[in-house]
């Protein structure tokens, strides 16, 4: 639906966006994911015509978007700080841009009616924003945005006003919003964790360019280079030489992992454990001294360090195990309280199928 084919734009000697190119479908809910600075807010002003390519081309079901004036693209835009008018009711702040339309009277009061209805807000329309909190007055601007019925939503990283609590309940209302109304969502994030509950699919911005672009669950579990390995979810990095079932990691011996297909043995390499996948062990424990059996997949007992540090979370806890030759403390995260206390000697270990190795260069 939507094709966005080589743009970039450049400020001065800022290159904001260099040739980027992604397509996005009809329905989808689609991030845009990456550092402060990457560029993902330029090329939202650019789909929305606030901002003019120096180069490229975007097209809506093929027809050429940047043709148009920001006001005749059927697209809105939802803003960080939502820009409500405060002085105006609920109702009438949904209803305004229905009435620059010159609609009739009765449409914009049945389309404003069921719209606070599909926000949850039906019995808040004589409120003023001030009278609102912070995730209804986000409902508001959302109401707002879909009354006109785009066919596109932009929106500039939606919920970062928010609490964190009221944040996980609208990022639900959000996906939920989202499936009801069937339009097409871009949203602007550099929080990982927010565009994968909320995406259909993410794509990973690096300074101007795109670096992958999958489906959560893909782009966490098989990252396809360093940058979107360190960046998605906490990672542990090994670097080494590739080799059929791992690296080499030189002073720390050979590592278990499963290599991207494209990998050719003996490139320079990195192995990738997620820290939910080590598997560790009190050294001098009745399990110490198992080795594994990579035939039969139980993880491999690879590596030997003193935990440092351990941090409890409630459901899950983290450890920061230091192992000698490696720059890096090893973070591993088990269920619950853990019951292993810093200065403990442990050994590490994981599946072959749960560890990536991907090329060491962009
Ligand atoms: P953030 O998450 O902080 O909003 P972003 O990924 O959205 O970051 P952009 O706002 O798209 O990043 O900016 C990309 C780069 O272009 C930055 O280096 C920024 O400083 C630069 N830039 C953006 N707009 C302008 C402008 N109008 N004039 C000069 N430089 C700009």
């Amino acid at each position: 639906m939507l094709k966005i084919d080589g743009i970039t734009r450049r400020f001065g000697q800022v290159t904001a966006l260099d040739g980027v190119s992604l397509e996005i479908g009809q329905g989808e809910f689609f991030a845009l994911l990456g550092p402060s600075g990457c560029g993902k807010t330029t090329l939202l002003r650019i789909i929305a015509g606030f901002e003019t390519p120096d180069d490229g081309t975007v097209t809506l079901d093929g027809d050429d978007l940047l043709a148009l004036p920001p006001n005749r693209r059927p697209i809105s835009l939802m803003f960080q700080s939502y820009a409500l008018f405060p002085h105006m009711t609920v109702a009438k702040n949904v209803a305004y841009g229905l009435e620059r339309e010159k609609l009739p009277r009765e449409e914009i009061r049945r389309r404003v009616g069921e719209v606070l209805e599909t926000v949850g807000l039906s019995a808040h329309g004589d409120r003023k924003p001030a009278q609102l909190s912070g995730g209804q007055r986000q409902r508001v601007a959302l109401a707002r945005s879909i009354v006109k019925r785009p066919r596109l939503l932009l929106l500039d990283e939606p919920l970062s006003a928010l609490d964190k609590k009221v944040r996980a309940d609208m990022q639900l209302e959000l996906k939920r919003l989202q499936h009801e109304v069937g339009i097409t969502f871009v949203v602007v994030t550099h929080d990982q964790e927010e565009a994968m509950s909320l995406a259909d699919r993410i794509a990973v911005f690096d300074s101007g360019s795109v670096r992958q672009v999958d489906e959560p669950v893909a782009l966490y579990e098989r990252p396809r280079s360093p940058f979107v390995a360190g960046f998605v979810g906490a990672n542990n990095l090994f670097r080494g030489t590739a080799r059929t079932g791992g690296v080499d990691a030189g002073e720390l011996g050979e590592l278990a992992g499963t290599p991207l297909e494209e990998l050719e043995e003996g490139a320079a390499a990195l192995l990738c454990v997620r820290p939910e996948q080590i598997v560790l062990h009190r050294s001098g424990d009745p399990a110490d001294g198992n080795a594994g059996d990579a035939e039969s997949g139980e993880p491999v007992e690879a590596l030997e360090g003193s935990v440092l540090d351990v941090s409890f979370y409630g459901g899950v806890s983290h450890l920061s195990v230091e192992v000698p030759g490696h720059a890096k403390p090893v973070l591993v995260a088990v269920q619950g309280a853990s019951a292993v206390q810093p200065g403990a000697k442990v050994r590490l270990g994981w599946d072959a199928g749960d560890a990536v190795v991907i090329p060491a260069t962009p």
